[in-house]
């Protein structure tokens, strides 16, 4: 920097600050390299965590789409947190959080299908089975909604808070059933679980809670900044949620999701070897990791025309695969794989949508030993606290 003179020397560093932030992790950028994921799980902070989560630019993890696809665990990221010196105590609302994970886990496996309808009260004064379009074209309005909606659909990913907010918007306000927009939602985030999905859906529909939740333009504005009034929901928490629905949410739609699935290849199986099955819930890269066996990224017709994802979806899940040493690829049931390779030693992580295969169940890896239905979180979690070093 030498030479410069001072007016100069201002506009070198004012340029040089917005290259050094620009240079910072884009958390959008959801990259699938080992160390990439490596790297976003080192930076989490979770003491500024628990201040700021609930703002749209929190410092939130984006975490969730490695351990949705099973490529970490919630006890991994855990662990990790205590190995470097974290107290219990000051990160207790992110221990929090993953245990929110855990527990939707834990209904999903116990519930079983019983989560695709309502699970404790039927939602009230439902109108339609759709999902209002001002949705699905992210033009309802609102900014902070509107804004999120459009970077969802390049990114894949929706801050927690935003999703509330939609599901909101279409179950207490729109009026439409929770089930369409969360399918919705789920074909399009990287992170899709359908436990976390489902049930938080169903959380903020009051089908799975005490009451529906909402949330109006002052509480949109706090959390993501934005000065907007006079919209739909710039009303008190008495009046919203006596209002009729508003005319721009009116027009609902039933969406066709469908999954294009990669062409089927055949693949080159080692009958002497034993056969690992890795699925949409399970792309983790050290399971029996210098094992010799034959890697099977199993992609069933019937199970993605159960729970339909994005090509997005598909392309990430993919991505995620290349960390998995000779992972093959079959698009085809269970059932024809085992026939078709004549497999004889299959091994599966346990998860509810594997009900149907056969072979050796090997457990998911769980924060605490806490497990079975519990009617809510908080007694979930006063269990689970137990099992920590406070
Ligand atoms: C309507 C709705 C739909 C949702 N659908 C999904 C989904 O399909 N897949 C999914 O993974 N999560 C879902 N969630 C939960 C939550 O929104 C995401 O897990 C979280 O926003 C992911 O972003 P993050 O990793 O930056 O989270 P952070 O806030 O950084 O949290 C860290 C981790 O804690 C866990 N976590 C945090 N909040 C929750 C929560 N409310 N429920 C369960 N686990 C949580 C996640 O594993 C997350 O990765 C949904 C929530 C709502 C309200």
């Amino acid at each position: 920097m030498t030479g410069l003179n001072a007016q100069d020397s201002a506009i070198y560093l004012a340029i040089k600050s917005v290259n050094d932030k620009s240079k910072k992790l884009d958390p959008y950028l959801f990259e699938t390299s080992a160390v990439a994921i490596d790297s976003r799980v080192s930076t989490i902070d979770p003491i500024t965590y628990g201040r700021t989560r609930n703002f749209v630019d929190g410092a939130v993890t984006y975490i969730s789409p490695y351990i949705s696809r099973g490529v970490i665990s919630t006890k991994q990221v855990l662990t990790k947190l205590l190995d470097q010196g974290h107290a219990p105590k000051k990160i207790e609302k992110f221990i929090q959080e993953l245990t929110w994970r855990d527990y939707w886990q834990q209904v999903w496996s116990t519930k079983g299908d019983a989560i695709d309808v309502d699970l404790k009260n039927p939602q009230t004064e439902v109108t339609n089975q759709g999902i209002p379009e001002a949705i699905t074209s992210g033009q309802t309005g609102i900014e902070a909604i509107d804004r999120a909606i459009e970077t969802f659909y390049r990114t894949g990913y929706l801050h927690n808070h935003v999703r509330m907010y939609i599901a909101s918007i279409a179950c207490n306000v729109a009026k439409s059933h929770w089930k369409a927009p969360a399918k919705w939602m789920y074909y399009h985030l990287l992170d899709g679980d359908w436990a976390s999905n489902a049930l938080s859906w169903q959380w903020v529909a009051g089908t799975n809670s005490n009451k529906k939740y909402y949330a109006n333009q002052d509480n949109i504005n706090k959390y993501c900044h934005t000065r907007q009034q006079e919209t739909f929901l710039d009303l008190s928490y008495e009046e919203l949620p006596k209002m009729a629905v508003p005319s721009k949410l009116s027009h609902t739609i039933d969406m066709k999701l469908t999954t294009n699935l990669p062409e089927s290849t055949p693949i080159v199986i080692d009958t002497t070897l034993p056969s690992l099955i890795y699925n949409f819930y399970n792309l983790d890269p050290n399971w029996k990791k210098g094992v010799l066996a034959n890697r099977i990224l199993l992609l069933e017709p019937s199970h993605f025309k159960k729970y339909p994802i994005s090509e997005n979806s598909i392309r990430f899940m993919l991505d995620l695969g290349k960390n998995i040493e000779g992972l093959q690829v079959f698009v085809g049931e269970f059932q024809d794989l085992v026939a078709q390779y004549h497999l004889e030693k299959t091994y599966y992580k346990e998860h509810p949508t594997n009900l149907h295969y056969k072979g050796i169940q090997e457990p998911r890896d769980w924060m605490f030993t806490v497990e079975g239905y519990y009617p809510s979180f908080f007694a979930f979690w006063k269990k689970c606290k137990k099992e920590l070093v406070w």
